[in-house]
């Protein structure tokens, strides 16, 4: 396990790099804790050194001498990523992009930026022109645009625009590989597919390029209903209004939203399951009616609020996707959550059945976004956990009822997805990164090439129980 870093350091004069070991640990974890199973396999891990480049050359100089003295890399963007995807499970050095930030140039219909850019920054630079990122996730205010390229899938906007895997979504990519001699890559069209979602384990994306949407203050609204699935129905039937231009719309049931948001609380009266939407300002008057259409009770509204009482609350979307969990995880550290998809067009159904039957051991969230041109939802139900035997029931129950589970509990892709090979990220691996030294452990392709999902085992890399 041990690496030369001090060969490594000497390579390196000149560029910040931190050996501190209480420093390294910090920069060697993300959200994996929000799973008490990553929590179990993961908390010892930590890297040997953290470099921080501050430019694309030494970044180039960086991988190359790792290459040279076989020493793992594993990229870092802000860290938030929720299943220790950039945590360095073979310890070595941890790549922290934070240094490349810069936002190169915003053009009609599109932003190019250094991975490293905070999503907020990017956002920020672009409204001076009237535009806006399509899609974020509910850490726009932390995450960086390359980690949520490598690490993510979606979020805030995909209800309109579909997510990180829909063609169209990323624009361009420029890469470094790891080898004797690092090459720069420009990857573009369905070549972006490579290293989307492929946790950094072939290439290290330096810049990207993204398109663009015309920007809104987005109005931010929640709307009640008695009834779960009465709310379910009327997010399904907005997403379809096309013409009522949305950037988010979720569902959270009762009583989350009145346990655990906790300064809304007020807007939020018992037994109300919630419908939390942002809608462009010139569809408000559309909105408002389509509301009144279906009886659902404004209950917060961010143009009828005073001024002083909307100051100091977070944004909408700080309510949703996996900011839901984060608030529930602050009020019952107990809590933890599953990633599901109710494929249409079965969706309201699927979630009336899967919610009837595990009823507030696992209360729904709701997430509608456009999946191949179709309103759908994903859930992010948050789960009151007892075990992990009993997680993973849960889990068997919804795939048994034809609800895929992304699940969060796992650090590998393929477990972590469909639990099989993606032939076109592992074929690009061999190409680009020929020693396997980029974020070790998280492909079990490239590490395990005979594991065998249809056994149910969980994959346990080899050097986790080194570092232990
Ligand atoms: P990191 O966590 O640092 O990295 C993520 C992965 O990308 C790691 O595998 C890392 O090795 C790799 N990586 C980072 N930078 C590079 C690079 N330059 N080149 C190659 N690989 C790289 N995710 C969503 O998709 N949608 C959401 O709405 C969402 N909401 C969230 C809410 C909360 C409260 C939290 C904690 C997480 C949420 N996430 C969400 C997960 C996470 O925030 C996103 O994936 C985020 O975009 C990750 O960005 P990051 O900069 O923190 O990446």
């Amino acid at each position: 396990m041990a690496h030369d870093i001090a060969a490594l350091k000497a390579r390196l004069a000149g560029i910040a790099l931190e050996d501190n070991p209480a420093l390294v640990r910090q920069k060697s974890r993300d959200f994996f804790w929000y799973s008490p199973t990553l929590k179990r396999q993961l908390d010892t891990v930590a890297g040997e050194i953290i470099a921080t480049p501050s430019s694309e050359g030494e970044v180039l100089r960086i991988l190359e001498a790792c290459f040279a003295l076989g020493i793992p890399v594993t990229p870092r963007g802000a860290g938030t990523g929720n299943y220790g995807q950039a945590m360095p499970l073979a310890g070595g050095l941890v790549l922290d992009m934070s240094g490349l930030d810069k936002v190169l140039e915003v053009a009609p219909g599109r932003v190019r930026a250094q991975a490293g850019a905070i999503i907020a920054d990017i956002d920020t630079a672009c409204r001076s022109s009237g535009q806006e990122v399509r899609l974020h996730p509910s850490t726009y205010r932390t995450a960086s645009i390359g980690g949520f390229i490598a690490g993510g899938s979606g979020g805030v906007g995909s209800i309109t625009w579909g997510g990180l895997r829909d063609l169209g979504n990323i624009i361009r990519l420029r890469i470094a590989t790891l080898e004797a001699t690092p090459r720069l890559l420009e990857l573009s069209g369905e070549e972006v597919e490579k290293v989307a979602h492929a946790y950094g384990t072939n290439g290290i994306i330096l810049e990207v390029e993204m398109p663009l949407a015309p920007a809104y203050d987005w109005i931010e609204a929640i709307i009640g209903f008695e009834d779960l699935n009465r709310a379910a129905a009327f997010a399904n039937a907005l997403g379809e209004q096309d013409a009522i231009l949305k950037k988010l719309l979720s569902v959270i049931a009762a009583p989350l939203p009145q346990d655990y948001f906790l300064r809304h609380r007020k807007y939020l009266p018992a037994g109300q399951h919630v419908v939390l939407a942002m809608i462009a300002p010139i569809a408000s008057a559309a909105f408002d009616s389509f509301t009144a259409r279906w009886g659902g009770n404004v209950l917060f509204h961010s143009d009828r609020a005073g001024t002083e009482e909307a100051r100091g609350l977070p944004p909408l979307y700080e309510l949703a996707w996996n900011h839901t969990t984060l608030r529930a995880l602050r009020v019952d550290p107990a809590i933890t959550y599953l990633q599901t998809l109710y494929p249409f067009p079965d969706q309201l159904a699927l979630v009336a059945r899967i919610h009837e039957e595990l009823g507030d051991e696992v209360p729904a969230h709701l997430e509608f976004v456009r999946f191949d041109g179709k309103i759908t939802c994903f859930g992010l139900p948050l789960v009151r956990f007892t075990d992990e035997a009993r997680l993973e029931a849960i889990i068997a129950r919804h795939e048994a009822l034809g609800i895929p589970v992304f699940n969060p509990h796992r650090y590998t892709l393929e477990e972590g997805g469909m639990k099989q090979t993606d032939a076109v990220q592992l074929a690009f691996k061999r190409e680009t990164d020929p020693a396997g030294l980029l974020n070790p452990g998280k492909m079990i392709a490239w590490e395990n090439p005979d594991f065998d999902f249809a056994t149910g085992r969980t994959y346990l890399f080899p050097g986790l129980s080194a570092q232990a």
